[in-house]
């Protein structure tokens, strides 16, 4: 083996440490420019103070109202927005979300709750007592089985042709004496509602109102198909209308008033008419009461007024419907009427 070659030894190790220099030198370089940058950086950005920023300061002006144009206007917005009443733009200009805004805080705080932010209004939203927005929850629907899932008839949804409801009862046998008068004494519903009914009207008894009558419940074909044949009937012979109607223009006309056989609630005797003796309903005490209470036994207010174009029917506060309890409670605190609730089920 020939000894190794110093010459070539000496050349490799040059070019190694011209390489670790150079490497050096770079590194060098580039830390300075990082280090100028951060220092630019810096200089530009403002170092945080621990101050409060001035737009929480309260208002000088005593009165901020509707047409108020003001930098304190601009603080009140900032203020109603930070705690959650204001969504608006924070333009100083004391508008109608201002007010419904300043509205809310009053409601949440115990005020006068008039809109206009004035001293006592300005003292508790800069004071230690103003709390963020309470926002009532929005229930969820209860969980419910398919099949609890409330049968829907309407115009839309009739009945299968021939239907009879299983279970159907007697409510002169399973009413307590005494809660109602029966319009018809062979009046029948299913029997889950009309328990429901018993409960109901021995509550109302209870709460004071004794004078109530069942004018409706469980109806046939037979009874539906009179029913609106007899409308349609008092439209063709023309009593008390100038011009003479076709067979379908009076249907549509009879449909108004009175279901077409197959779509009535009554025909799945799940539906009561509730009314007081010789007297006009919507005007009762017991109207009220049913209005109030009716969600707390599984029934509803089926045709409410305000959703006459959801439920194809004028507003009737003597029909109520039975759901169960779950529903019906839903139902209440929601606002929704059963075509609107099926919809959130089944989009
Ligand atoms: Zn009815």
């Amino acid at each position: 083996m020939k000894k190794n070659n110093p010459a070539l030894f000496n050349t490799i190790l040059l070019v190694i440490s011209a390489a670790i220099f150079i490497a050096s030198v770079v590194l060098l370089i580039s830390s300075y420019q990082s280090n100028q940058e951060y220092e630019k950086e810096s200089r530009i950005t403002p170092s945080p103070t621990i101050a409060p920023p001035t737009i929480m300061a309260k208002p000088t002006e005593a009165l901020l109202r509707v047409g108020s144009i003001s930098k304190d206007v601009k603080t009140l917005q900032g203020k109603l927005k930070e705690l959650g009443y204001y969504q608006g733009e924070i333009d100083g200009q004391f508008g109608g979300g201002t007010k419904d805004a300043v509205t809310l805080f009053q409601q949440q705080h115990g005020l006068t709750a008039d809109g206009l932010a004035g001293a006592s209004t300005l003292d508790m939203l800069y004071g230690p007592g103003a709390h963020t927005i309470q926002v009532t929850p929005i229930p969820s629907p209860p969980a419910i089985q398919a099949a609890d899932i409330p049968l829907l008839v309407n115009r839309s949804h009739p009945l299968k042709d021939g239907y009879v409801p299983m279970s159907l009862v007697a409510l002169a046998d399973t009413l307590t004496e005494g809660l109602a008068v029966l319009k018809d004494p062979q009046e029948k519903g299913v029997d889950a509602a009309v328990q429901a009914l018993n409960d109901m009207l021995s509550a109302a008894h209870q709460d004071g109102l004794t004078l109530w009558q069942v004018s409706e419940g469980y109806r046939t074909w037979d009874e539906q198909r009179m029913l609106f044949n007899n409308e349609k009937q008092k439209l063709l012979t023309g009593e008390g209308t100038q011009q003479l109607l076709t067979e379908s223009a009076a249907e549509i006309e009879a449909e108004k008033n009175v279901a077409r056989p197959g779509t009535s609630e009554h025909q799945a005797g799940l539906a009561f008419d509730i009314t007081v003796p010789e007297r006009s309903f919507p005007s009762t005490d017991q109207a009220r009461w049913l209005r109030e209470h009716c969600w707390d036994y599984g029934f509803i207010l089926r045709y409410p007024a305000g959703k006459e174009d959801v439920t194809g029917f004028q507003a009737e506060p003597w029909h109520i419907r039975y759901v169960g309890k779950d529903i019906s409670r839903y139902l209440k605190q929601t606002g929704l009427v059963l075509e609107e609730y099926l919809e959130t089920l089944n989009p």
